[in-house]
This record gives C-alpha cells, structure tokens and sequence, in this order.
C-alpha cells in the first residue's frame, strides 16, 4: 500500500526541547564554545542574491562581506557551482571561522528538468512520482551548488482561488503526508545524517508551517483561524510525516493563525514541532516574515520582531536582518535567552555537518549537469502521463486513433511556455547565462506522435479579448478528421500572489470551445491549469476533456501519449473540482452536519444545501477515468471487531479490496479505501481517505490490493491544546472504490 502517514498518536510532551541525538554534537559544542555573539547571530541570518550583478555589487555586495566576516549563514538564490564556489571560498577562507555557507533555492518540481507542478504530481496518486522528481532535482541541483531546496510544499488546501494550491498535493492530509514523506526522502534520501552528503541530494524543507492553506477566501497571506482538532486532524499530518521521514528543514507559514502570526508562534513551532515530535533541524523564516510581523500588528519595532520569533522557535532569518541588527542588545536587555540562542545556532551547525559542507564545502566543477539528461527527461515525460486526469470521454473520442488522418490543434496553451507552471527552476526561465530548457509544445508532441497531417492554429488568446484568430482555428477544425483545443490558464495564475476571485477559463477561450464544438465533428479538450477551474459553462458542449494540469518540460509528448492511447490515464483528483465559486470549499471531506443533503429526499428544504446548485462538486476527489473499465469491489477487513486498546499497542486491521479490469485493454486504476466513524466525540468527517494503490492491470486480469488501518487511521486529534490523540470504540464503516463517492462497505467496530 501506498504507506501510512497521519500523525502519530503520540502523547504530549511538555518541557524542554529534547537534547539532539546526532552524530555532530560534540563539534557543535566546540564550534559554539568558540563563537562571539555576532558570530551567532550571523549564523542565523540568511540573505538572497541577484544572479545578473556581481558579487561585489548591490545586495551582493553586502552578502559577500558579511560571508568574509563570519555573518552570515546563509545564502538563497545563487545559480551555477561557479558563484556558489566563489562565495564559499569567501566564507570558508576568509572568515575567523571558517564556517561554510548552506545555499538554499526554491527547486520546487526541477532544477533543469521541470517535472509536472506539485498538484499534478498528486493527481498521480503514485508516491513514485513524487520521488522521481524529488531525486532528479536533487541531482541537478547538488551539482549546481545549491544544498537546500524550500520544498516540498503540503499545505493542505480547500479553496482553489488560492493560487498556492498549485504547489501542493491538494485537500486531503492523508494524500499529502504520503506524498510529503516520499518526496522528503526523495531529496534527501533514508538518513539524514548519513545520506544528506551525497553529491545528489538536498536537504528537503517542510514548507509552509502551518494551516498556510487555510487563508480566508483562498486570499493568499491571509488570516486562518482553526480549532486545534482541525490543525491536528487536516494540516498538521503531512508535517508529521515529513518530519518523521527526516526532514532537515522546516518553514514557517505567513498566516496568522488563530490570532498568532506564525512566525511568533510557539505553540506550533516549539510547543508542537519541536516538543512533541522531537524536531532537531531548522526552522527557517519565510521570505521577511520576521519583519512582517510589524505590519500583523504583532510586534511594534523589528528588535521586539526578532525577539518574538527566535523565542517562538524561529532558527534563521530569510532576508529580514531583525536578529542581525538587534540580536546582541536583545540578549544584553534579557529578552532573549542565551540557550535558546546556542539552540538556534546548533540546529543551523547541525544542517551544515549533516550536508557534509565542513569537509567539502565546495561543489564538484566537474560534475556540474548543465542540462535535462535523456534519462531526466524520460522520468519527467513518465511523471506527467500518470498525472493525467481524464475528466469525462462520452462517445469514445479519445484515445485519438494513430490512423487519423488528419488533426487540428487549436487553442492558446498548444504552443506556450505556460506549460511549465509556477515556480519554475533555473531551467525553466532564469539560468546563469540565459539558458533554458523550454517545455515541449502540445503541437510538437502530436507531430512526433502520428504521421497525420498536422495544423495549429492558436484562436484566441490566454487572457483578454483578443478573439483575431477564431474564424481561422474553426476554418483548421472543420478541414481536420479530429480536433485537439488546448486551453486553460497561464502559469502566472497559480502559484505564490496569484489568487483568483473567479476561477473559469481566462479571456475568450470558452468561445472557442464553442466555435470548434459548432462545427460538429470529434474534437477533445486539453486542459492545462494549476487549480480545479469552474467548467461547468462548456462541459457539456466538450464529449472529452483530459485534465493535463501543467505538465512540464515534456509536456507535448506526455500530452500527446495519453491522447493517442500510448499510456493509458490513470490519474484522479487530488482536489474537488467545483460546479462555481460560491459553492466553494467543497472538499469530500467535510463534517457531519445535522441537516445532511439526503439523495433520496432531493427537495428537503432545510439541509445544509444551495438553492441554486446541485450538491456535490463539479467533479469529486477521487475522480477519473480510464480507456478501459474497472470494478472494484467491497472491502474485507480480516475481522469485524477489534479493541480499542489492541489498536492503541500497535495492533492493525488488513483490509482487502479487490479489482478487476473488466474492459478491453490494460491500464491503471487507483484502488481507494476511506474510513467513516459514525460517532465521536468530536464530529469526524464523512468521510477520509485511509488508503490507496494504484495498480496496473491487464484485459481481464484481477487483483487483491490489502491496506492496514491501525490507530493513526482510525484514531483522532481531540481539541486539546496538550495533544490529545484517541481512538474511541465504536462503529467504522469502510468504503471502498475508485472515487470519494465510493459506495461499496463493510462495517469495522472498535469496542
Ligand atoms: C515563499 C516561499 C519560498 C520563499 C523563498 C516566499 O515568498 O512563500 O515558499 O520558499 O519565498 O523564495
């Protein structure tokens, strides 16, 4: 099975943070035994650097001496093992210490290959994705100088007006936490003491910490207020596995949570990170987050700032110079602690020995990787076909039949860089000397895919009016045996700032599903975006669509292998996709309510319901389908009855869930297993996802995928603030199927 994640129920710990374990403790100790406070504090400090000027002009300028004078500890953003090597050589040789620099970057889905944006990966629903592309960008990045990458993201999000949700692995935690744990060993490999030196990994860093993804109104930076049982229960589960599976790094989130900014938060920073689950590595501030508790109206000067933050458990400064600047007098001044301080430096020591950066500081010239390699590409073009989603396909139109002689693809993301999405590496716009590695075009994919005749005409634009070319695109689909209209929503749109209010297909594009839809011949559509659209406007108007997300440097071909039924979909929403903006969030995973819609009743008046609106979302998490069929049958726990208390020693239930390719070709299908507690003492959703697997099966063939629900999958955080995790007796039900409105049970009771 695909692993278990959730949180551990493990009990609170109150008191001090556990001493560190690791093998670097007594040369931490020495190493702090010899330090000035400046040189403290410069430890903690972090600055960013601009690729276009030299080192020894504008913001450069300031790094690099503080680099020479042993203050500075780290430095995010420098491209190429050239200027990495030259501002460590800096740092290591000149400074009175000699205390290398950790180089830090956003590698968020590649380096110099760009594999498909983190949602898309999710939509995989296969935890090998999100380790190919976690060690290719460790590869190439290592090479390149850079020892810490700020991902991976797990921001659990419900609302797709937030544009981060791109960067994540969707809304549930469950999903998330596997797919946080893979990807952290995916970077860093199995031990991060041990494995952190290899010339191809990086120190991953659980990003944002944490309920980042709950911003009102899917606002991006914007105020969350949850109770505890929610943050346990919804965002704090992929952190945990990601701490859990090693990480070296965490972030702190932007957000104020229940009225605390996060980066003066130390009841989740120290309290619950550090505390309960024992973290020794290093929290990392976001982006000025020490400074913009200023303007939270947290902190009224920048000392008081640095003096909140390190005391909530904040280790290094992204860019903000609170600690820098302040640091010394807040510690003469007493209001910071001098333990809390040697703490903060020891976690940033700890990161450098654990990267090896004490006895090779520099990175190998000669191993620089200056370009996707053919393998690199190949992981990149596997990763974004099973990230496919086929969103609906009535009539057969797709697979797209090799024989066609002739296909039209029209539309403003057939041929665009946009394909790569959000928060492109080097490689996908800003290399050191220009390079860049642009996406392959969903029209090269398809003329390298078939031998019909192929015409492009891009119709409307991505956004605004501009409808100039549509008479042409329609005159392309009329001439074609078969159209292929790629739209969707440029890269600019999802990511960090980039919150929308509306979340249909920008500009014109509607229209030109509607024109080639006019001409009345076989078209399908390609949807290329960073967020669950409002479809629902064109949907019936378009007999297929295939969800391509944005899909990455080998996009065209990715496209182009699902289209024409060389890999068969078999990728599922990671997130729901709602019938309109109102009707948002609509997560499958939503709490009981009193007044639940009932199916059977449709025209009860006072559920918990829209007058206006079907329930149910536009498409459900879970969803997808396949060229082929599946029947996936009834869970079977190995017994009905389990104790409670057996569960709480470690003991589990097997699940077994059978499948069946019941169609005419093989093909993927990933099995679903969620969990119902019909009564708790604190109410439980309706349900939430336990398990998965996707398997590959051929014509006919069948087979039993087994899961384990022990207490982390049938247990809960309580809304104390201590931690209080527990599994109550009572009735499960078990559901089991291809989507979240699976509907085939069993019933499982913990007495
Ligand atoms: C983002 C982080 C990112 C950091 C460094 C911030 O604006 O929120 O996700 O890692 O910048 O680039």
């Amino acid at each position: 099975t695909a692993g278990r994640a959730a949180a551990a129920p493990a009990p609170a710990a109150e008191g001090a943070v556990p001493a560190a374990r690791s093998p670097y403790e007594s040369r931490i100790r020495a190493l702090l035994g010899r330090m000035t406070t400046e040189e403290k504090l410069g430890q903690l400090q972090q600055l960013t650097w601009t690729n276009d000027t030299g080192p020894g002009e504008g913001q450069n300028a300031r790094a690099t001496e503080l680099a020479r004078t042993g203050r500075l500890g780290s430095v995010l953003n420098v491209f190429g093992v050239k200027n990495t090597n030259a501002l460590q050589k800096i740092a290591v040789e000149e400074s009175r210490l000699g205390i290398p620099l950790v180089f830090g970057l956003d590698v968020i889905h590649g380096y110099w290959t760009t594999f498909p944006i983190p949602l898309a990966q999710a939509a995989a629903f296969d935890p090998k994705v999100s380790v190919s592309d976690a060690e290719v960008s460790a590869g190439e990045a290592r090479s390149n100088g850079v020892h810490w990458t700020f991902a991976p993201m797990m921001d659990v999000a419900r609302d797709p007006r937030w544009g981060r949700i791109a960067e994540g692995a969707g809304e549930d935690p469950y999903l998330t936490a596997v797919l946080a744990a893979a990807k952290t060993r995916g970077y860093q490999g199995r031990s991060k003491d041990a494995d952190l030196k290899a010339k191809d990994r990086l120190a991953a860093c659980a990003k944002h910490f944490v309920a980042y993804g709950g911003a009102e109104g899917g606002r991006d930076y914007n105020t969350v207020d949850v109770s505890e049982s929610r943050l346990r229960n919804l965002y704090l589960p992929p952190f945990k596995a990601s701490v859990d599976a090693g990480a070296a790094t965490v972030m702190a989130s932007f957000n104020a949570l229940n009225g605390v900014p996060q980066h003066g938060n130390s009841h989740t920073l120290t309290g619950i990170l550090k505390r309960e689950w024992g973290f020794d590595g290093v929290v990392v501030t976001d982006y000025n987050g020490v400074q913009e508790m200023l303007l939270h109206g947290f902190a009224a000067d920048p000392a008081e700032a640095g003096a909140k933050g390190l005391s909530a458990g904040l280790d290094m400064e992204m860019v903000s110079t609170a600690l820098a600047d302040h640091g010394a007098d807040l510690l003469a001044e007493g209001r910071i602690d001098a333990r809390r301080l040697d703490d903060a430096v020891a976690r940033v020591l700890r990161l450098k020995f654990r990267l090896g950066l004490f006895d090779e500081p520099y990175a190998d010239v000669d191993g620089e990787v200056t370009k996707p390699s053919a393998k690199a590409r190949k992981a990149a073009r596997e990763a974004a076909a099973r990230s496919m989603v086929l969103l609906r396909n009535e009539s057969g139109v797709l697979p797209l039949a090799a024989s066609a002689g002739s296909v039209a693809v029209v539309g403003p993301f057939a041929d665009s860089e946009d394909l790569l999405g959000t928060w492109v590496g080097p490689g996908g716009a800003k290399g050191p000397d220009g390079v860049k590695f642009p996406p392959v075009t969903v029209v090269d994919g398809i003329r390298a895919a078939t031998g019909a005749k192929v015409t492009y005409e891009k119709g409307v634009a991505a956004e605004g009016s501009d409808t100039g070319g549509l008479a042409k695109a329609v005159a392309a689909a009329k001439a074609a045996d078969v159209t292929v209209v790629v739209v969707g929503e440029p890269a600019a749109l999802s990511g960090e700032a980039a919150s929308r209010s509306e979340i249909g297909l920008p500009g014109a594009q509607e229209r030109l599903i509607a024109a080639v839809a006019e001409t009345g011949k076989p078209f399908a559509v390609v949807l290329v975006c960073g967020r669950p659209l409002t479809i629902g406007g064109w949907l019936e108007d378009a007999p297929a669509v295939l969800l391509a997300w944005h899909p990455g440097i080998e996009a065209g071909h990715a496209i182009a292998d699902v289209l024409f039924g060389e890999v068969n979909p078999g990728g599922k929403l990671p997130v729901s996709f709602p019938r309109s903006v109102g009707q948002i969030p609509v997560h499958y995973n939503h709490e009981s309510t009193g007044r639940p819609y009932d199916p059977d009743e449709p025209n009860e008046k006072y559920v918990s319901k829209y007058l206006d609106l079907p329930p149910g979302p536009q498409f459900p998490f879970g969803h997808g389908l396949s060229y082929t069929t599946f029947e996936v049958g009834a869970p079977r726990p190995a017994v009905r009855t389990i104790a409670a208390s057996a569960l709480r020693a470690g003991r589990s239930v097997e699940v077994a869930v059978e499948v069946r390719n019941t169609g005419k070709r093989a093909g993927d299908e990933v099995v679903q297993l969620y969990v119902r507690d019909l009564v708790a003492s604190v109410v439980q959703p309706v349900r939430s996802l336990r398990g998965f697997e996707r398997v590959t099966l051929k014509q006919g063939e069948s087979k039993t995928v087994r899961f384990e629900l022990g207490a982390e999958e049938l247990g809960f955080w309580t809304n104390d603030t201590r931690g209080e995790f527990v599994v109550e007796p009572g009735e499960m039900e078990l559901y089991a199927g291809n989507s979240s409105t699976a509907k085939a049970m069993a019933r499982l009771t913990i007495t």
